[in-house]
């Protein structure tokens, strides 16, 4: 593939395209075309993983996974910009646990007392991060390991107010990105109404964005904006 700046594609809707306007703004504010390019790598990394889920759906697998890639390049190349914080996202567990009548009266206090300070419940998952130790020792509860903890690598993006957050399976990311032992660890925070140790993964992009970001602007941008 041809790779340079010039292959940038001009585009008649430049002035509509709500990602380069984005991207002009922060360039004009800032000063620093690098903030622009990453503002519009990572709106463009969105849109590129939103089009392989769509690809996926729809059964086209050989573009989802080219979707994919592209998504891969540009953060690879956001987490090389001082930019980024690359860290990694340690899962709950999420073992199957059945405490003993003791622990669970125990959980029961904490998450009843937890409710008076915040109004929410102590989700489960926190409750047994914090007290793992005491339900490993325990003869009398019950765990089932699940296994798959599905850690994750957490790409933070920031420029000035805007934020742009990826996940990545650490199998996908460990060609790219550093290793995860020399990466800071960040805990799931449980939000309501998530199971422990679930992550919601990205959505499909909506047929009001494929109009506005077709696939082939997409893959241009993406490859421009990665090829130095
Ligand atoms: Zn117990």
């Amino acid at each position: 593939m041809a790779c340079s700046p010039a292959d940038l594609p001009l585009m008649a809707d430049m002035s509509t395209n709500s990602i380069e306007r984005l991207a002009a703004a922060v360039g004009l504010r800032s000063g620093s075309h690098a903030a622009a390019d990453v503002v519009r790598l990572a709106a463009y990394a969105r849109i590129a993983s939103q089009w392989a889920k769509r690809h996926r759906l729809e059964g086209r697998e050989d573009e989802a996974g080219r979707f994919y890639a592209l998504k891969n390049a540009a953060l690879r190349k956001l987490s090389r910009t001082g930019f980024a914080q690359v860290s990694v996202l340690r899962a709950l567990p999420r073992d199957e646990v059945l405490l003993c009548p003791a622990h669970q009266a125990i959980y029961a206090a904490d998450a009843a007392a937890s409710r008076g300070a915040t109004g929410d419940p102590l989700p489960e998952g926190q409750w047994l991060l914090w007290n793992r130790g005491l339900i490993d020792d325990c003869p009398d509860c019950q765990i089932y390991p699940v296994g798959d903890y599905n850690d994750l690598y957490d790409i933070q993006v920031r420029v000035e107010r805007l934020r742009f957050g990826f996940h990545l399976p650490l199998r996908e990311g460990e060609g790219f990105l550093p290793p995860p032992d020399y990466l800071p660890d960040r805990q799931e925070r449980p939000g309501r109404g998530t199971r422990p140790g679930r992550f919601r993964f990205g959505s499909a992009i909506s047929p009001r964005d494929a109009r506005r970001f077709p696939a082939a602007l997409v893959a241009a941008r993406i490859e421009a904006l990665t090829c130095t």
